[in-house]
């Protein structure tokens, strides 16, 4: 599992909004994702987590070029894909695909469920006859659950978790290398979040793709996930193995984010759980100087309001992006 199949260099998304206020227009530009890097590797996932608006969609599409980043490099097999026209990436999008938070308005209510999955093969492979595309659709239909016979069905007779296996089975048909699933159960009742993980780990077994897989749910990225990719406000907090990440994470974020995972316990008052991450992610428009994570910190110095960290390299190959990590919580070395 150590072969690099995608290379993300600084990748920074931009984007341009307005207002704040009935009068205000004045242009202002919204850092979504901020020189992250990083590389993923054949046959593995790496879940990407963080609070809502940390810039983890943005991040999963830019990496697909569905956003055009405003600086950086992805680098598909020693091409970057950044600045290409839309007619260059077209053979590379046949091997980087997408499955989207919610199911149903992912998928063309038109179309019936068959011509939904066969649809990237009339795009990309226009040599396949009907009946070949028809055959082809069964097929997967058949390997992500579902029966072929409900193929002339429309989206909306699908309960939610039969329109994601939908949605992945049009991901999956062309055999692509990448595949980035954004908050692909969240929509999902528990039984089925289960029941569609357990459908992407097996095709990931079956056909060896990558998989970046976005989602606010710790549980789910710890069963899915081989590395974890932590963001906060567009930025790259820590980056490092499941194992290590869930033992004994660097960043105090990490450390927050996996506090804050309430364990079940039903006798427990809600109020008597702790509340390790208090306060809002600040505006994205307007984000703290230094490090972006100190008016939330509770380990926050004087140099950190003043200075950016950089990403250091700690044990086990992980990354972590914060002045005072080896104190709080790396491999015990005081700074
Ligand atoms: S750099 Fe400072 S404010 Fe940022 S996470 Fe580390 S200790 Fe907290």
């Amino acid at each position: 599992m150590s072969d690099t199949v995608l290379q993300v260099e600084d990748l920074s998304v931009h984007y341009d909004v307005r207002g704040g206020g009935l009068l205000n227009t004045r242009k202002r530009t919204l850092k979504a994702v901020q020189q992250v890097s990083f590389e993923l590797r054949a046959g593995e996932t790496l879940g990407v987590v963080g609070e809502t608006g940390c810039g983890k969609s943005s991040l999963g599409r830019a990496v697909l070029q569905l956003v055009r980043p405003a600086n950086g490099r992805v680098v598909w097999q020693g091409r970057d894909l950044c600045g290409l026209s839309d007619r260059e990436l077209r053979p590379a999008r046949k091997d980087l695909q997408v499955v989207f938070q919610d199911p149903l308005s992912s998928l063309n209510p038109r179309m019936t469920v068959g011509e939904i999955i066969a649809e990237p093969l009339r795009i990309h492979q226009p040599e396949l006859s009907a009946a070949e595309r028809t055959e082809k659709a069964a097929e997967m239909m058949t390997r992500v659950g579902l029966l072929p016979d409900l193929a002339r069905r429309y989206p909306n007779e699908f309960s939610g978790g039969q329109c994601q296996r939908v949605s992945i089975a049009r991901a999956m048909i062309l055999e692509p290398r990448v595949i980035v699933c954004d908050e692909p159960v969240s929509a999902l009742d528990v039984s089925i979040q289960a029941q569609i993980c357990n459908l992407l780990r097996t095709l990931q077994r079956d056909t060896g793709i990558a998989m970046i897989f976005i989602s606010h749910d710790l549980s789910i990225v710890r069963y899915m996930a081989h590395r974890v990719l932590v963001m906060y406000l567009g930025r790259l907090m820590e980056l490092g193995s499941r194992e290590r990440f869930f033992a004994r994470p660097c960043h105090p974020y990490s450390q927050a984010l996996l506090a804050a995972v309430p364990e079940p316990d039903p006798g427990r008052p809600v109020s008597q759980y702790a509340d390790p991450l208090p306060g809002d992610v600040p505006s994205p428009l307007d984000p703290p100087s230094g490090c972006v994570f100190r008016t939330r910190c509770e380990h926050a110095t004087p140099v950190c309001v003043s200075q950016q960290p950089a990403l250091e390299l700690a044990e086990d190959g992980h990354e972590v992006a914060c002045h005072h990590w080896r104190r709080l919580g790396g491999h015990g070395a005081a700074t």
